[in-house]
């Protein structure tokens, strides 16, 4: 666990800038979601926590750590993407241990924390099953078992449940708050989905346009919106 500080970040592509003075505070064990329409830089600046894209200004700090120049393998962060891959020819417990086989774990430590993720889970029938034999719920919890068994101190999520059915989606934002509840991990979770941003959120961040509109706890935010864009944004069916 871990407090994230984003300081006044910008990025450009090329002279296109798109994220233009972010700054996010997250406190220890928080669980924020950035919510906006499509394109307005959320991905990008996940990427950047993730040290997938390089800060073009400003800091971003983990801990007491600024980390714009860490590699993504020394920050201490797991990302769960929209598109969870799994490795087709692994079996679950071997998609779960890998990315501890990548950083040379033994095998001793890798059985161990993948039994324990898969408990957390309730993965533990499944590890020896390939991925073409889950529902897609289950190779959801997959994916999110690959990035708990390293017990990073901070999760990402990018839009994780776009690609599930409404009825899944809906259960998996329980199971992701459940998780959050049980292991007190800092997140940063992104979505266009207003109402998941509701329902799961300690604080929201509504972003537009390569800014912060605002921040606050989604109660602050129905109740007092800044402005018609948040009001729109957060008042509007998803
Ligand atoms: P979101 O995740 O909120 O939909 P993104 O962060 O993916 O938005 O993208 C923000 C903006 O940055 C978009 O206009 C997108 O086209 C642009 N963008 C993202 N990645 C790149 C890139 N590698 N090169 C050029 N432009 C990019
Ligand atoms: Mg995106």
């Amino acid at each position: 666990m871990s407090s994230v500080q984003i300081r006044d970040v910008r990025k450009s592509f090329g002279n296109f800038e798109v994220l233009h003075g972010v700054s996010i505070p997250i406190e220890d064990g928080q669980f924020v979601v950035l919510v906006g329409p499509s394109g307005c830089g959320k991905s990008t600046l996940l990427r950047m926590l993730a040290g997938l894209e390089n800060i073009t200004s400003g800091t971003i700090s983990i801990g007491d750590r600024v980390v714009n120049n860490v590699q993504p393998k020394e920050r201490d962060i797991a990302m769960v993407f929209q598109n969870y891959a799994l490795y087709p020819h692994m079996t679950v417990a071997e998609n779960m241990g890998f990315s501890l086989k990548l950083r040379n774990a033994g095998s001793d430590e890798i059985n161990k924390r993948v039994k324990r993720a898969a408990e957390i889970l309730a993965l533990s029938p499944l590890l020896d099953r390939y991925p073409r034999q889950l529902s897609g719920g289950q190779r959801q919890r997959v994916a999110m078992g690959r990035a708990i068994v390293r017990d990073p101190q901070v999760f990402l999520f990018d839009e994780p449940l776009s690609n599930l059915d409404a009825k899944l989606r809906v259960a998996m934002r329980t199971e992701i708050k459940e998780l959050h509840q049980r292991l007190k991990t800092t997140t940063v979770y992104v979505t266009h989905d207003q109402i998941e941003a509701m329902t799961m959120a300690d604080k929201i961040v509504v972003m537009h346009d390569g800014i912060v509109e605002q921040m606050g706890t989604p109660l602050e935010l129905y109740d007092k919106p800044d402005n018609q864009f948040v009001a729109g944004f957060i008042g509007s069916p998803a």
